[in-house]
């Protein structure tokens, strides 16, 4: 990958970083808020069963994210960011860009999703 794309995907990740920081801190009112901006996406939501719990998915889901954009972060620094986790292609970069945590490529991913 180029310099100029792992710069491009580091402020991506960074940027994200910050944000979810701010919204963990943030009320419970503000996660209403977070749902309208579809930050959250149904997958997401189907994992959100009551109310009462909201708070507490939403906030293990961030946790999982921070973790994962953790993980991107330490790949872009020793140079394996951008490389698939199962088969070492490289992934694609428009999945890349949909999903900056992407640790595999697609078709990784499909096989890795079916023995679940
Ligand atoms: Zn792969």
């Amino acid at each position: 990958m180029k310099q100029t794309e792992l710069e491009f995907f580091k402020k991506l990740l960074e940027n994200r970083r910050v944000e979810i920081v701010n919204s963990i801190k943030n009320s419970a009112s503000e996660i209403s808020e977070l749902m309208q901006s579809g930050a959250v996406d149904e997958f997401d939501m189907a994992s959100i069963s009551t109310d009462s719990n909201l708070e507490q998915s939403l906030s293990s889901k961030q946790k999982f994210e921070l973790h994962e954009i953790d993980v991107a972060l330490a790949k872009i620094k020793n140079g394996s960011y951008g490389v698939c986790e199962m088969c070492e292609d490289t992934i694609n970069m428009a999945r890349l860009k949909a999903k900056p945590t992407a640790s595999l490529c697609i078709a990784c991913k499909e096989i890795s999703e079916k023995n679940i």
